[in-house]
């Protein structure tokens, strides 16, 4: 792929040779070195030199959307994909997943919708932020579907497509379950379904609400929000509002097949993660992991026992020892936190992290890796098969790790990485 690639395209469109030429729609094919140089936006491939990067595995995804769909029981599958899809690239996963017959999509911000838009996505793309300060316009003129749940929504939404002279705009209306995050209070619904009534250029499409506690040990909380959603629903449908669409699902209601409703919007499992709860993981083995990082040692040296490694001297050696460095660090997104806390794989087996994770380096302990040379693959997610071995880093033990979530460690892969697009 580099090859074919070399240096001609913008680093926003750099996925995109992945697949066909012919098929990548509306974006420039050849942007001008200027604007490549004024718009960074990751590491393209073909750009980099570093040996440093992010692998994805395009039919990881769709096994995951596949194993998804069945989980779903009938339910519409809306891939989150908010966050450049969880750090993998969202118009790539997107084109991937919509060749895949998703349903839909959905994205926090109305940038990420544009962004969709501009990847020659069709598709429904739901914006879930409800934040669109000045681009309520943007959201019409691209077909974006709002969610809503202020009068200042309603107001100004219906004033545009009446403006516009546009049929009645589909909406998807939010209800504060428990979340205390976003949306209308159970005990506002009546008033504001009212207000709804006084706007027909608003057509109420979907009814959702966001789980606060689905990978929770008990399903109390999670029954308890659905109580208070169907009590929504049935006041707005007293009020002759009944929407198509009522959606509730993340990934961890999902798969524990709860809050399933009309349809689920899974984010994290389509990257093959599942949530453990109680102990027990809720993936039976139908996910799998789509993302995987690898560098190269680009060092290697002997230390004596009793010196010391990397900023503030906080690894010493115990014995005679062989470091090696490791390509990647901090400003690429792996956690600081990682410092003397879990381990990278060499040759099949794990090397331990010695000492403080530097900006742009790491340093591992490879004196039990015999063999171990300079060029050497290094797998700091994902797996490893080699002469010493064959082993794992799953995001969950980075995570732990890192003492965070699997969902940080993914969305803080930093622009530095370029990502790989992998048909297998
Ligand atoms: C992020 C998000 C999801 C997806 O959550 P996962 O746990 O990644 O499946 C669904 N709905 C809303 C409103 C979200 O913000």
């Amino acid at each position: 792929m580099q090859t074919r690639t070399r240096m001609r395209y913008e680093a926003t469109t750099m996925e995109d040779r992945e697949f066909s030429v012919s098929e990548a729609p509306s974006v420039p094919e050849f942007a001008a070195p200027e604007e490549r140089i004024m718009k960074p936006r990751r590491a393209a491939p073909a750009d980099v030199v570093r040996p440093t990067r992010a692998e994805v595995s395009l039919d990881a995804l769709r096994c995951n959307l596949h194993a998804i769909r069945q989980k779903a029981a009938g339910a519409k599958v809306w891939a989150v994909l908010k966050a450049d899809a969880y750090g993998h690239g969202a118009p790539a996963v997107a084109r991937t997943l919509e060749r895949a017959k998703v349903d839909g999509f959905c994205v926090a911000l109305v940038e990420e919708g544009v962004e969709l838009r501009e990847a020659g996505i069709t598709g429904p793309i739901l914006v879930m932020g409800g934040y669109y300060g000045r681009a309520y316009e943007e959201m019409l003129a691209r077909r974006l579907t709002p969610v809503v749940y202020d009068r200042e929504h309603l107001e100004t939404f219906a004033r545009l497509v009446r403006a516009r002279g546009d049929e009645p705009l589909a909406i998807h209306l939010k209800v504060d379950t428990g979340m205390a995050r976003l949306g209308v209070r159970p005990e506002e619904i009546r008033t504001f379904a009212e207000e709804l009534a006084a706007h027909p250029e608003l057509r109420v499409e979907g009814l959702m609400t966001h789980l606060a506690s689905a990978d929770a040990t008990t399903t109390e909380s999670l029954e308890h929000q659905q109580v208070r959603f169907e009590a929504a629903s049935k006041t707005l449908a007293l009020l002759g509002i009944r929407p198509s669409y009522r959606h509730a699902a993340n990934s961890a209601a999902l798969l524990r097949e709860m809050a399933r409703y009309d349809a689920v919007r899974p984010g994290i499992a389509l990257f093959g993660v599942a949530p453990t709860i109680d102990g027990v993981s809720m993936n039976d083995g139908d996910l799998l992991p789509s993302l995987r990082v690898r560098s190269e040692i680009i060092a290697l040296r002997d230390v004596p026992a009793g010196e010391t490694v990397g900023y503030s001297g906080l690894f010493r050696t115990t014995r005679p020892s062989r470091i090696a460095t490791v390509a990647m660090g901090y400003a690429d997104g792996l956690a600081r936190a990682l410092t003397n806390r879990g381990a990278f794989l060499v040759r099949g087996k794990r090397a331990p992290i010695a000492g403080a994770v530097s900006m742009d380096m790491t340093m591992i302990d490879v004196t039990d890796h015999p063999g171990a040379a300079l060029g050497d693959e290094v797998v700091i997610l994902g797996r490893q098969e080699g002469p010493l071995g064959r082993d794992e880093i799953t995001l969950d033990e980075l995570a732990a790790h890192a003492g965070t979530i699997s969902w940080e460690v993914l969305t803080h892969l930093s622009r530095r990485v370029p990502r790989f697009y992998r048909e297998a």
